[in-house]
């Protein structure tokens, strides 16, 4: 088994110093950590291997890592992927995850994304009735070995984070059950295509309880049996139970766990798990968030308002949520010393804040930690789902490297690149570097010559020095 998850990250702390991942000349990097995402998913596939026969499908939600690796990792551990987009669905194809391993759940699918979905045979849930009238079309018009689905909204309520309860009264996703009228809709809908065979829900994620949770799902089994009843044969075959599962952010524990979540399904919706129904999971955060840390050099201290500061070069590029809504998203910050030692002596109040030239790019404030100087580290855990992996490009800022990293029973600690930094001119490439030219000289506007005359457009040779290229043309 080897050493556990925080002394792990002990070792890999002072191992990134060691070996120089992480330097004066690279301030920032993230790691991941290998061992405990293969457990995770061990975890996940084990608890529900514990309550059912069922065949079950554990679709990872790729927004909440998108990288390859990383979706080739949990490949190989045997967890699927739930693409949300055609950059997702490119992820996960680049992974190598087999489109029978792949579910399309977009809320805002064009015609072409569709095409592309079915033609490839990925399952695709429809978000609303108005895709399902397209799905008629496209279904009529070639075989798909697609699975198909609705998803629906039990409107069962809100979490304690807004922005991510997801059966809400009036939640943008999926047919709302509970509208006047869309009940008796959503089973027409079925029974006028024999063709539609799973129904989906996802019912909240972080700040959601599990009840609410199994709720949400109790709902969506209650509504594939009155389908399944109208039509008089098993026509929902699959039930798409989501993610969700959420994430302790205030301690090392992982909690709640699958096997919790997975016994209380088992309890508040029996039917769900007694082999009549295939299951199809999608979680996110719960695989990877525990397995990333970010760790960042402290550039400079000060005092302001008689608060010390440290000043660092973790911020609103990786952690995002943290720095615009603290409050719901609070992250741990552990201090170690220059040579990636824990920290420890004197403690004192002091805020940690980020490299972004803004007043509020603080990823904690008022924090007691062991007094921090020039040249410690700051480690920030649990950030290996939507926080290094999204990065936001405020100033400029480069995404950082991400290294995996093995820690072996001697404490040695092996790593390997997940993702490398971007470069300066990775970033003047993504700013439109090659385009430097396209708003002082758009490529159709006449040009005047050197001699005054109109020409009919750029001639060779006549754009101003220091320009990289001519700004391509439209088609
Ligand atoms: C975001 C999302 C998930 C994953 O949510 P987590 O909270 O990360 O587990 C699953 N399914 C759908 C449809 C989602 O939008």
């Amino acid at each position: 088994m080897g050493p556990m998850a925080s002394s792990r990250r002990d070792l890999a702390v002072r191992a990134s110093v060691d070996q120089g991942l992480l330097s004066p000349a690279e301030p920032v990097v993230a790691l991941l950590d290998t061992a405990g995402i293969r457990a995770s998913a061990a975890a996940l596939t084990g608890a529900f291997a514990a309550v059912t026969d069922a065949p079950v499908l554990h679709a990872f939600a790729v927004k909440a890592a998108p990288l390859v690796p990383v979706l080739r990792l949990l490949h190989e551990a045997g967890i699927g992927a739930e693409v949300a987009s055609p950059g997702e669905l490119a992820l996960a194809r680049a992974a190598g995850v087999p489109p029978e391993r792949t579910v399309l759940d977009s809320p805002a699918k064009t015609p072409d994304e569709l095409r592309r979905a079915l033609a490839l045979g990925v399952a695709v849930n429809a978000d609303n009735l108005q895709e399902l009238d397209r799905l008629d079309a496209l279904v009529a018009a070639a075989p798909t070995a697609s699975p198909l689905g609705l998803r629906v909204n039990p409107q069962v309520g809100a979490g304690s984070i807004d922005a991510l309860s997801t059966a809400t009264a009036t939640s943008k996703f999926g047919v709302a059950l509970r509208d006047e009228g869309a009940r008796k809709t959503v089973v027409q809908a079925y029974l006028d295509r024999p063709w539609l065979t799973r129904l989906h829900t996802h019912t909240g994620s972080q700040g959601v309880p599990l009840a609410l949770m199994a709720q949400g799902v109790g709902e969506a089994y209650a509504l594939a049996e009155e389908i399944n009843r109208a039509a008089g044969r098993r026509q929902v075959d699959t039930l798409d139970i989501g993610g969700g599962l959420p994430v302790n952010f205030a301690s090392d524990e992982e909690t709640p766990t699958y096997a919790e979540y997975a016994r209380l399904l088992a309890d508040t919706v029996p039917g769900l798990f007694d082999g009549r129904y295939r299951l199809v999971t999608e979680f996110g955060r719960s695989l990877l968030a525990k397995h990333g840390t970010v760790l960042a050099r402290v550039e400079y201290t000060k005092t302001s308002g008689g608060r010390p500061i440290a000043v660092t070069h973790a911020g609103v590029q990786l952690a995002t949520r943290t720095v615009y809504a603290p409050g719901s998203w609070p992250l741990r910050v552990l201090a170690y010393d220059s040579e990636g030692r824990p920290r420890t002596g004197e403690t004192a109040v002091q805020d940690v804040a980020g490299p972004a030239c803004f007043a509020g790019d603080l990823i904690a404030t008022a924090r007691e930690l062991p007094l921090l100087r020039p040249g410690d580290v700051v480690a920030v855990p649990d950030t290996g789902a939507y926080y290094f992996a999204h990065h936001y490009a405020y100033n400029s800022l480069p995404r950082p490297a991400i290294h995996g990293f093995d820690a072996a029973e001697d404490g040695t600690v092996a790593f390997t690149a997940v993702r490398r930094a971007q470069t300066p001119e990775e970033i003047v490439a993504e700013a439109g570097g090659d385009l430097a030219d396209a708003l002082v000289r758009p490529p159709d506007a006449p040009v005047r010559s050197r001699d005054g005359r109109k020409g009919a457009g750029r001639a060779e040779g006549d754009r101003p020095s220091g320009s990289a290229a001519p700004a391509p043309r439209l088609p």
